[in-house]
């Protein structure tokens, strides 16, 4: 926490991964009915994503950032050298996002991540991490600025997460938020396939990149389709008991672009698809 010379709180410095972001810029958002804050991000993931856009929040018991507010930091530093520090798994789990922005938003962005994909799996020697995130912020920030309350096109940022966050929770946080979108991303993309929104070929180039970067595609062993299924109703994008999904059309762009972004899907075809 930063005070002014007059003794005031102005700022709040949130300095390390996605979690820590969120909460910091929660508690800038809340304090004093919201201070400034800067957001200094240390994980791939947190660079590319969750430092973008203005939504902090706290995982509560009952899901991941139930509670939380928007609320833009004043500035983002992102220095791409701290991330040979992580483990490759970090790595690897913050390419996830990397893979949704392309699906989402560009096809050409789509083949860059595919092409250093093995290299991250590997590590991340030899990739250029400064332009690998400059390119997820470059298509988060153009989605967001558009869009900054999500009523809309934000929404499309969402595609592999009611699959993925359901996931995520179901092996009790034991899968990367990362890791559990890869899976996420594939079951929604064969979620769009069966109900005719989404290319036939978007599933196989999503797992085959996916894979490369070391990053699992199927629902992990163990876990029911039914929990998942009862997950994917209390996720927030759930309106009036039918969960709304984020799909694409092809690789480099998203399906529902008259109906808002968000396409309900009948629960028996989510089912079907879980296996
Ligand atoms: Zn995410």
């Amino acid at each position: 926490m930063l005070s002014d010379e007059l003794g005031r709180d102005t700022a709040v410095i949130a300095l390390g991964g996605g979690v820590v972001g969120d909460l910091a810029g929660f508690v800038a958002a809340t304090f004093m009915r919201g201070v400034a804050y800067v957001q200094i991000p240390t994980s791939l993931l947190a660079m590319i994503d969750a430092s973008i856009g203005g939504k902090t929040g706290v995982d509560t018991a009952a899901g991941k950032n139930l509670v939380g507010a928007f609320h833009q930091p004043s500035v983002v530093i992102s220095d791409p050298d701290v991330l040979r520090t992580l483990p490759p798994a970090h790595l690897r789990a913050g390419l996830a996002e990397a893979i949704k922005h392309g699906v989402i938003a560009d096809a050409a962005y789509f083949d860059e991540v595919a092409e250093v994909a093995p290299h991250m799996a590997a590590g991340g020697s030899g990739v250029d991490l400064a332009s690998l995130v400059a390119g997820s912020v470059r298509i988060k920030a153009e989605v967001v600025a558009g869009d900054e309350r999500e009523h809309g096109r934000r929404k499309i940022l969402n595609f592999g997460h009611t699959v993925g966050h359901a996931i995520e929770a179901g092996s009790d946080y034991a899968l990367l938020h990362g890791e559990a979108i890869a899976i996420g991303m594939v079951l929604e993309a064969q979620l769009g396939e069966r109900i005719g929104v989404t290319a036939g070929d978007v599933t196989t180039r999503l797992r085959h990149v996916a894979e490369r970067a070391g990053l699992p595609t199927s629902m992990p062993v163990g876990l029911s389709a039914d929990e998942i299924l009862k997950r994917t109703r209390t996720d927030k994008k759930a309106r009036r008991g039918v969960v709304e999904y984020a799909l694409p059309s092809f690789v480099g762009e998203m399906a529902g672009s008259t109906s808002g972004w968000g396409i309900a899907v009948d629960e028996r075809d989510v089912r079907a698809v879980l296996g």
